[in-house]
């Protein structure tokens, strides 16, 4: 089975902070379970590094737009490094490549006959990258998500006849040949379908640092469409067939409920007007506040999940992004819950356990083949099971508890035998049939929770196949403050 997921595409004028963090980590850890469990899996993330609002950052800082966007890609680089994120490729918008397919895309779009040209007046906020309606501005006559005026645009400008395509996806989605998860979020595209769809400009006059309109010279591409073409650039569209037809439609993009419409609405329209299957899910992840507060730009930089990772270890920013809020849901990040969970379920759970199991090994029963078959538990057994499909279908919070109730088990086992008291009386099966037992336990978390903890996974791997077994030099998890 071929499994491709792909991430937004974040813009380069900020730093990657822990907004994007977010749904890059919850990509690559259904990336590395599609690949552990043996699907050709690929993984795509990158930047968005064209529009007027990149060019105006590039401005301020006194660079070209393109030098700006040269060094800030790499930020993002460089962070999901320290995050531990696998990708298989990293697009960024500015590229060769993209430029070619994006070129191709939108003359097939012209020759699908689904465009035209027309007059436009209307407000465009460039903060969103896109139009806005006089009814959404605040009291100042400002975008209440940008606290800026919009610009008054009246241009001339290519249309898509997106209001043509509301039965077809009324009919994709229902369907479920579109999966639109969480189900609030499906219901969302399906009212706004409902409403009646309006056509939308492809192209724009007035546009900084944006990819020509190939066939007119005094127009530029909306940035839009421009990124969410990300998704068929970086696999060969135009270019690559064999490679292209290996791996599109993706299996899931991953994305902010925020950017819900352009991915269920524009996006698949766009798609079947070029003739192109469409994505199989879109997955919306919900918004955090930090300790109750709305993120913003101070706010995002004072979270910075790099500097985090050095201090709790990238396997504990993992850890707890994807635990402490339901993936989909709307949520809170506090750093104080952080240092809770970092203690309670990590370094006293996870960690403890390990160390407690080996060393009663060494001491207790240095002898003990844990490679014997041993009586399992069937508990977790099913819990280990169930993680493992909780994760497929992104509900990785349910997934992540599932496997610390696998460690409850092992820890209530000890408890209740007591090995310290067997050795006392030596009882010697009793204290071998105990701990083979709970090393199983440990051998089946450890696999499971590779994919979320890869750090983890590695040191414990060596801990767990090392013979004799020994007990750790050093704890698994060791905060650095
Ligand atoms: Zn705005």
């Amino acid at each position: 089975m071929k499994y491709y997921v792909t991430t937004p595409i974040y813009y380069v004028n900020a730093k990657p902070h822990i907004g994007s963090a977010y749904p890059t980590i919850a990509a690559d850890v259904l990336a590395r379970w599609h690949k552990i469990k043996g699907d050709d899996t690929f993984f795509l993330t990158g930047v968005a590094e064209h529009g007027t609002k990149i060019a105006n950052s590039a401005e301020a800082t006194g660079q070209a737009p393109q030098s700006f966007v040269d060094t800030n890609s790499e930020y993002f680089k460089t962070a999901w490094e320290t995050l531990g994120i696998q990708y298989d490729d990293f697009i960024r918008t500015t590229e060769s490549r993209h430029a070619a397919a994006v070129t191709n895309f939108f003359k097939k779009l012209k020759e699908s006959g689904q465009l035209y040209e027309a007059e436009y007046a209307g407000l465009y906020c460039v903060g969103h990258e896109a139009f806005i309606k006089e009814s959404e501005l605040d009291e100042h006559g400002n975008c209440p998500d940008h606290g800026q005026p919009p610009e008054k645009t009246k241009e001339k400008n290519w249309f898509f006849k997106l209001s043509e395509y509301g039965d077809f996806l009324q009919e994709k989605i229902t369907s479920g040949q579109l999966q639109i998860e969480p189900v609030e979020r499906k219901n969302e595209v399906l009212s706004f379908i409902e409403q009646g769809l309006e056509d939308i400009a492809i192209s724009r006059r007035t546009a900084k640092f944006a990819l020509p309109l190939p066939w007119d010279a005094s127009q530029t591409i909306y940035v839009w469409l421009d990124e969410l073409f990300n998704y068929c650039s970086a696999i060969g569209y135009g270019k690559d067939e064999a490679k292209f037809n290996k791996w599109w439609p993706a299996d899931v993009h991953i994305v902010g409920k925020d950017i819900i419409k352009f991915h269920c609405v524009i996006w698949p329209a766009l798609l079947e007007a070029i003739g192109e299957k469409l994505p199989k899910k879109v997955f919306a992840h919900g918004f955090f506040t930090i300790d109750g507060q709305k993120i913003s730009k101070s706010l995002g930089n004072a979270i910075d999940p790099v500097e985090l990772s050095q201090e709790y270890g990238s396997d504990a920013i993992r850890y707890f992004l994807l635990r402490d809020i339901p993936f989909g849901k709307d949520g809170d990040f506090s750093p104080e819950r952080l240092k809770e969970r970092y203690n309670a379920d990590l370094a006293n759970g996870l960690g403890n356990l390990v160390s407690r199991t080996l060393n009663m090994i060494e001491r207790f029963t240095p002898e003990l083949d844990p490679d014997l078959p041993v009586a399992s538990s069937t508990l977790v057994q099913k819990l280990l099971y169930e993680a493992g499909i909780l994760t497929e279908n992104l509900d990785f919070s349910s997934a992540l508890e599932n496997i610390w109730q696998a460690l409850g088990v092992a820890d209530k086992w000890i408890e209740d035998n007591k090995p310290w008291e067997l050795a006392k009386q030596n009882k010697t099966k009793e204290i071998e049939g105990t701990l083979a037992g709970i090393f199983s336990i440990l051998v089946a978390v450890n696999n499971q929770i590779a994919p979320f903890l890869p750090e983890t996974h590695a040191k414990l791997t060596k801990l767990l196949e090392a013979r004799p077994i020994k007990k750790p030099q050093e704890p698994l998890f060791a905060r650095k403050s």
